[in-house]
């Protein structure tokens, strides 16, 4: 495959930017985990987002409770990837129908069934777990396919794929599903504006995390002097006029903080700030994994008045 730069990468927010650039450039041996963690870093995203509208539509009374996700979001010992994938689909099914900073467009693009490179992924993800992997679960054959359902089946992948394997490293059919699952991958950001518009920005380190490397913007992104989290989201706005003087009219307002699922903090293995996704939560204290190609690290706990608020909240 041809090899991709920083320069060429869309701008998608940055753990899936970089994960995207480390499945394109890595080789034959470690394509595959890459577009997992690729897979990975989608969900995630999906899962903070969805739940970070959700607690925001639940608090202004714009909707009630789900009691299935409240209790998801309880268990927080250990997060496994089908609690992100539950976050993801519960939290965007209960906003669907709410105008709160334009989300129900990204709920009903979730959850509707697409052509195109992410139908052709999940037909032949699917047809490898069948035939190599004797899969006869509940996801059967489609002719369109949900962004949901494709991710849902890379899990089901996952699994089905980890308990055949039994210790072995690979099972042989490896680099034909991290082809397809990367095209399906590719096809399904390509499917939303959600990923591009919607700005990752760090507002403690003043970064803006879109694409393969942080930058600093320039006015008029800026974030309220008592921003609560390390990460806000913003909504789709007008680029930046660099010739006049920037108006506090055209500030753009951050839609929710993505603390305490994800964050921005420093990995001391790294030396470096990475976006970290909630790994688990030990006696009241979160730890988080860096998401980046080049970290995976734990890093740094929040401060114990932080994780308070996850408990709070569940
Ligand atoms: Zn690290």
């Amino acid at each position: 495959m041809e090899r991709l730069t920083a320069k060429e990468m869309y701008r998608y927010p940055l753990p899936v930017s970089r994960w995207l650039e480390a499945a394109w450039n890595a080789g034959d041996e470690g394509r595959h985990e890459a577009v997992m963690r690729l897979a990975d870093a989608v969900t995630f995203y999906l899962g903070t987002v969805a739940v970070g509208h959700y607690y925001q539509a639940l608090y202004t009374g714009q909707i009630e409770a789900d009691p299935t996700l409240s209790r998801s979001l309880g268990s927080l010992k250990r997060v496994l990837p089908g609690q992100w994938l539950l976050w993801a689909a519960r939290g965007l099914g209960a906003t669907a129908d709410d105008n709160a900073g334009g989300m129900e467009q990204l709920s009903a693009w979730y959850m509707r069934p697409q052509n195109g490179g992410v139908a052709e992924a999940y037909r032949g993800l699917r047809e490898v777990m069948v035939e190599r992997l004797g899969y006869s679960g509940e996801y059967g054959s489609r002719e369109t396919v949900a962004p949901r359902v494709l991710l849902e089946m890379a899990d089901q992948y996952r699994i089905i794929r980890g308990k055949r394997l039994e210790g072995q490293a690979s099972f042989g059919h490896d680099s034909q599903v991290a082809g397809v699952l990367l095209g399906g991958l590719e096809a399904l950001l390509e499917s939303s504006d959600f990923f591009t518009e919607y700005e990752l920005y760090a507002p403690q380190q003043r970064q803006l995390l879109m694409g393969a490397k942080p930058v600093t913007p320039m006015p008029p992104m800026t974030a309220p002097g008592d921003a609560e989290g390390t990460l806000l989201l913003y909504p789709p706005g007008e680029a930046p006029d660099y010739t006049k003087r920037p108006s506090l009219q055209n500030e753009r307002a951050p839609l929710f903080p993505l603390d305490p699922l994800l964050i921005y903090a420093r990995c001391d293995v790294c030396d470096a700030y990475r976006v970290g996704a909630l790994r688990g939560v030990i006696e009241g204290a979160p730890t988080y994994m860096g998401l980046d190609p080049e970290c995976g690290h734990n890093l740094a706990a929040m401060e114990q008045e932080d994780a308070t608020i996850i408990e709070d909240r569940a």
